[in-house]
């Protein structure tokens, strides 16, 4: 037995699937989960001391690539003065400032542990403020794993085939309504229908977790404007987005305001670190200030604070974005003109390799991906040294870390694979 798989066996004895987010099990692309021993930069070292060329980056939390020297040294700063207090630090002040400086529609946040819990507080403020019960989310979009956000959810939910979860109450579920995505006639009509009854419309701007999707044009400001018909609060979660593709969230990008907003993933700079925030009034009904309740013993800890500010830091410093997004059209360009039955969905610095011609604008498209296809292509990027998403519908992310050679190499692997597919007339 490998290593690997020897580890996994132990894994699996203690942690339900050998995994602690399944995301990371291979139960879509067949083998066995890779376990991964250190990484530096674009790479990471698995614990047989393979080295393979990171295009998962932790979902796109490592958007400065692993271990960066400048980060780490102020993690361990901070590790030396005290991890968390559960009282007030300086740092967390100077965050939650940068954070409202860098995206200006955020007059207040709350710094929360994970993209999930962020998201939760958002809908519980959303509620709490109209005073209503029920959320629009779109198929095929992951929110995290709350109880009403696993309706028809993205990722590792998708990739699971999992239709409707266990555990959560059908009173909290049927809260949920699901409309496609990219689809502002369906929308438009639930809202006609039960507009009033909406609290809010939640909405990944552009969807990492059914792979890559890009929002039409209209489709955002659309969401807006129904919104603001209808009184509900629009929520854009941007736990991917946010500080991915520039220096701010992806909605002032596009010049959209929503109501909130929350962030996670690359504003932690890779440890536990979220967000939620809006304007002043929206966030004013939170406690203690307000009377929707919300609270955490490690919330804003000053150890992910440490590397989150280091994190933005040296994105502004750097402006790594359209290297990243150089890279990200180089790969799809390179891609695109030799693939048939399979292409290269891109913005900036994430993609996702989807096993169909035709494009992808929501969930019913995705679906169409030959997953088989896909698990084939992942396994041969693997042997050949590259670590994509496990799994057909997530997107890859390209760090500040990665080169042309990296890409380029990447690329070589994906076309020689084509070659011998058509070869094989698979
Ligand atoms: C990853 C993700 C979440 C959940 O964040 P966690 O930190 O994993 O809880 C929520 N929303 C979106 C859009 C995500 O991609």
């Amino acid at each position: 037995m490998s290593k690997n798989e020897l580890l996994y066996t132990r894994a699996c004895a203690v942690i339900p699937g050998g995994v602690n987010s399944p995301v990371r099990a291979f139960g879509s692309v067949g083998g066995t989960p890779v376990y991964v021993a250190s990484g530096k930069g674009a790479r990471v070292t698995t614990c047989e001391g393979r080295t393979l060329t990171d295009f998962c980056c932790s979902w796109g939390a490592m958007i400065l690539g692993h271990a960066q020297e400048e980060v780490v040294e102020a993690v361990c700063r901070q590790a030396e003065k005290g991890t968390t207090f559960g009282i007030n630090t300086a740092i967390e002040v100077e965050f939650a400032e940068r954070l409202c400086a860098l995206v200006p529609c955020l007059e207040r946040v709350r710094l929360v542990n994970s993209g999930t819990e962020a998201v939760m507080t958002a809908l519980r403020l959303a509620r709490g403020v109209t005073g209503r019960q029920r959320i629009v989310k779109f198929d095929g979009c992951y929110h995290g794993h709350s109880d009403s956000m696993l309706v028809a959810a993205g990722s590792g939910v998708l990739t699971g085939g999992i239709t409707s979860t266990p555990g959560i109450p059908p009173e909290v579920a049927k809260d949920t309504f699901v409309v496609p995505y990219n689809n502002l006639e369906a929308i438009t009509e639930l809202m006609q229908a039960k507009g009033n009854e909406v609290a809010a419309i939640i909405v990944e701007p552009v969807v990492g977790n059914m792979g890559l999707v890009q929002p039409k044009p209209g489709f955002l400001q659309g969401l807006r404007d129904v919104a603001d018909r209808h009184g509900a609060a629009l929520i854009f979660d941007e736990v991917i987005t946010g500080f991915r593709f520039g220096l701010s969230a992806y909605a002032q990008t596009v010049g959209i305001r929503p109501d909130l907003i929350t962030l996670g993933k690359v504003i932690g700079g890779g440890l536990p670190l979220a967000a939620v925030g809006g304007s002043a009034d929206f966030m004013g009904h939170l406690a203690p200030v307000g009377k929707v309740y919300q609270a955490g013993t490690l919330s804003g800890n000053p150890l992910a604070v440490a590397a989150g500010l280091k994190t933005l830091e040296i994105l502004e410093r750097d402006n790594p974005y359209p290297r990243m997004a150089a890279l990200g059209k180089r790969l799809a360009d390179a891609v695109n003109a030799k693939a048939e039955h399979f292409h290269c969905a891109q913005l900036g610095g994430v993609f996702t390799l989807f096993c169909t011609h035709a494009p992808v604008t929501n969930l019913a498209d995705a679906k169409r991906s030959d997953t088989q296809s896909y698990a084939r292509r992942f396994h041969h990027a693997l042997d050949a040294g590259f670590y994509l998403p496990p799994a057909q519908f997530e997107a890859a992310f390209i760090s500040a870390a990665h080169t042309e050679a990296d890409v380029d190499a990447l690329a070589d692997a994906i076309k020689s694979q084509l070659l011998s597919a058509e070869k094989r007339g698979t």
